[in-house]
């Protein structure tokens, strides 16, 4: 079996897992939901076990049922109360029910290689920016990669410009965000990735803060 894998910090690692992020619907475009076919195909042809959120309902549904009717591996992490509401699917490898939208986060985080976010709402961006953060405070150093169809996040990433522009965000910090808008291309930087040294950010925010 082929196995995909990343460098970091000139070792090589297995990336066995991946978890994506994307919406709980299903966008008003067919190329959303052929992207989401795309990049199953891709997790099938180089043996990545997708970690996501459980649900069966919108890009979710499409990612996880074009894997496992491939007889490909699928991991979901799902809060209790949103399994009383009857998303859940029903198929998975595993599914595995926690307390919180909190602790669904940590999970994914801990068990994940990398990360994926497709199109999706305020949950999709609640996750990005959950570890980009984790990133930032390295508390994992994963790569978090945007699959960018449509140049749906075209106005997100500019408004992150704007931050970085305005102070809020270190540049560094910005241009750890891979950006691809091919499957191909987004797996290649992500098993390629190699953290960006984020130690000096704590002392100048410090310093900056102490001047005023
Ligand atoms: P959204 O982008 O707002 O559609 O939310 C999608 C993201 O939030 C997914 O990556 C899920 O982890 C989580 N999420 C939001 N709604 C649901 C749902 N009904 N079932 C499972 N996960 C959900």
């Amino acid at each position: 079996m082929q196995n995909s894998y990343f460098c970091q910090n000139s070792e090589i690692k297995f990336m066995n897992r991946i978890c994506v992020f994307c919406g709980s619907s299903m966008g008003f475009r067919e190329s959303y939901k052929i992207m989401a076919e795309n990049l199953a195909q891709h997790f099938l042809k180089e043996n990545i076990t997708l970690v996501y959120g459980g649900a069966n309902v919108g890009l979710m549904k499409i990612l996880a049922d074009t894997i496992l009717k491939n007889n490909g591996e699928v991991i979901g992490i799902m809060p209790k109360n949103l399994v009383e509401k009857e998303v859940a699917h029903n198929n998975l490898t595993e599914l595995i029910v926690v307390n919180s939208m909190q602790e669904r986060k940590l999970l994914m985080a801990e068990m994940s290689d990398a990360f994926i976010a497709m199109p999706g709402g305020f949950g999709t961006f609640d996750e990005l920016a959950e570890m980009l953060t984790f990133n930032q405070l390295r508390i994992h150093d994963k790569p978090v990669g945007l699959l960018d169809v449509e140049n749906y996040f075209l106005n997100l990433l500019l408004f992150f410009d704007h931050a970085v522009n305005e102070g809020f965000v270190r540049e560094e910090h910005r241009d750890n965000i891979i950006v691809e808008n091919s499957v191909a291309s987004l797996l290649k930087k992500l098993k390629s990735y190699s953290p960006v040294k984020m130690d000096k950010w704590i002392k100048d925010i410090k310093k900056e803060s102490y001047l005023h």
